[in-house]
């Protein structure tokens, strides 16, 4: 086996897994002893040490060759500890120039080495190497082959080795075995019987589920509690019955947390794991949230089982999940939030002194969810200051605005007409960070302009604008509720509504209420016409002038000469006086 058939010209020798069952059938009578001795060694080393990079390559030589099938050459084969079974075949070609383990193995039992990928412009000697080549580069001394970069001969290697009938390209997953079971009281049961006559029996579906006992006791003392519950233990043979014993070790959470969500559709159902049905109705899932811990281990094998599920005909769901949204961590003092470093913060303690609705308005606006949050506790009080001032804004206003109804856009011009369009680009604004994009912190960024712009509104102006303070402040308790639910409907009542809050549904906006309104000005060098700006209303005027001598139309009358001034009349014109 190999993924870099490109270097088979350098191969020099074979290296297999102390495992593989041609190991000792390879062995010749005079190598045997020693090939003995380190399968026994290999047997004895931890996997994960065996795949390490910094193992220090051991092996022994079997006393067989192969041949090279593209150079003819005699390969000898050896047994290294690096080697894994379930690598490929457990039987590898070594290409000690081009990869580092071989490169160290064949350095320590002196074996031929064969440069035949160079990097562009540049020679490789063995003999001088200190370490494996495994960049990408130009072809040598293969042949046919010669001369082409690496990558393009990866192809037309494989191609030839199918066409000569020597070899076949393969999709290698690397994936393992999982051992399920779990020496633990909490799992779900494996639902067979040992017996000693029958062997492993399962249990037969009339007997399902099998449930955890409620009396385990739990001593601390290592081994799996269930094991000791003789009522759970002691059962007869389901086909012989005879006495025989209940498997005590559990299913690891991972099996179960795998394909609940299919269950979920249907918790109820009893003919069977799957309501295909309800299946086929409710999923995909839409939405998933999860830590990214996840997104290698639970989300990989949820797929699995849906997939499994589904080429069994339990479902037809092809992927479980639609979107997957991962959140950030709590970071404290530089650190990540945790019991074992003891930087937590404790909710109660927070919600008995600002009330939980502060509490959830902070961790919403401190960070988008899928960043991590830095906790501060002035970020809290800072929260909470803001739900204050939309306290006190409130009943300020309410007098006022108490009998008010909706505004009537027709009837609105200059402040009362911008307040509205802020209201309503607030409430478009809002929904989409809500819905699109999880981003509550700009959500709540957004409301707290809008409280902003009614603060600084003129109250006093024109009567048809009572109106538009209501529908804004009204809007401000509406879009903040799914954050401060609590504080929210408390100002909806306020506010004289009979029903509430939450049965009110979200608002909408009135989509042309959200357009900028744009003034024309119009752009004079010396008094003469020379360009228009479109701006809106409550631009800046240093915005309007900087804009003005931008403008292309206005520079080449610009060219040569000095600005002595710039005049603007608000939304109407700029002047540039030059000289
Ligand atoms: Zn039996």
């Amino acid at each position: 086996f190999t993924t870099r058939q490109d270097t088979l010209f350098g191969a020099t020798f074979m290296s297999l897994a102390a495992e593989h069952p041609l190991a000792l059938e390879l062995a010749t009578a005079e190598q045997r002893p020693r090939v003995e001795a380190f399968i026994e060694k290999v047997k004895k080393t931890d996997r994960i040490k065996r795949s390490a990079d910094d193992l220090e390559k051991e092996g022994v030589f079997t006393g067989s060759y192969c041949i090279n099938p593209v150079t003819n050459a005699k390969m000898p084969i050896y047994l290294a500890n690096f080697v894994l079974m379930d690598y490929g075949t457990g039987a590898v070609m070594a290409v000690p120039t081009h990869d580092q383990r071989d490169f160290e193995f064949a350095r320590k039992y002196d074996l031929p080495m064969q440069v035949v990928i160079v990097p562009e412009g540049e020679q490789l000697d063995p003999a001088t190497m200190t370490e494996a080549f495994t960049g990408e580069g130009i072809m040598v001394n293969s042949g046919r082959f010669d001369g082409g970069s690496n990558t393009e001969a990866k192809e037309a290697i494989a191609d030839f080795l199918e066409k000569e009938g020597i070899g076949k390209k393969t999709v290698n997953f690397r994936l393992r075995d999982w051992g399920i079971s779990r020496q633990r009281y909490w799992g779900n049961p494996i639902p067979v019987i040992n017996c000693d006559l029958c062997g492993v029996v399962p249990v037969p579906l009339d007997h399902l589920p099998v449930v955890l006992p409620m009396d385990a006791a739990f001593t601390g003392e290592g081994g799996n509690p269930l094991a000791r519950v003789e009522g759970f233990v002691n059962c007869s043979c389901p086909q012989c019955g005879e006495a025989a014993r209940r498997e005590t070790d559990t299913m690891d959470t991972f099996v179960q947390s795998s394909w609940y969500f299919l269950r979920y559709c249907s918790p109820k159902f009893a003919a069977g794991p799957l309501d295909r049905e309800k299946v086929e109705a409710w999923m995909p899932v839409d939405q998933y949230i999860g830590g990214i811990e996840h997104a290698v281990l639970h989300l990989l094998y949820a797929r699995f089982f849906t997939k499994v599920l589904r080429d069994l005909g339990y479902c037809n769901v092809d992927e479980p999940f639609s979107n997957l949204l991962t959140q950030g961590m709590v970071i404290k003092d530089g650190a990540k939030m945790s019991k074992s470093k003891g930087n937590v913060v404790d909710p109660n303690a927070l919600i008995e002194r600002y009330g939980a609705d502060t509490a959830r308005l902070f961790s919403l606006f401190a960070a988008p969810p899928e960043k991590d949050l830095d906790w501060s506790d002035q970020g809290v009080d800072g929260s909470y200051r803001f739900l204050n001032r939309v306290w006190r804004l409130l009943f300020e206003v309410l007098p006022a605005i108490k009998g008010a109804g909706a505004p009537d856009p027709g009837k609105l011009s200059g402040e009362g007409k911008n307040l509205r369009r802020a209201v309503h680009k607030t409430i478009k604004k809002v929904t989409e960070d809500i819905e699109d994009r999880f981003h509550f912190n700009t959500a709540i960024a957004a409301v707290m302009e809008l409280v902003n712009a009614i603060q600084a509104f003129n109250r006093k102006g024109a009567p048809e604008n009572v109106a538009v303070v209501r529908e804004a402040v009204e809007s401000v308790v509406r879009l903040i509720a799914p954050f401060v639910p609590h504080f929210a409907e408390e100002l909806w009542s306020e506010l004289g509504h009979e029903g509430t809050l939450e049965e009110s549904g979200w608002p909408g906006y009135d989509a042309d209420a959200t357009v900028d309104e744009e003034l024309t000005v119009v752009i004079q060098v010396n008094g003469k016409l020379r360009s228009k700006l479109m701006v809106a209303p409550e631009v800046q005027e240093e915005a309007v002038k900087s804009a003005a001598l931008a403008d292309e139309k206005v520079q080449p009358f610009l060219e040569g000469k000095s600005v002595k001034k710039v005049v603007y009349v608000p939304g109407k014109l700029v002047n540039i006086v030059v000289g």
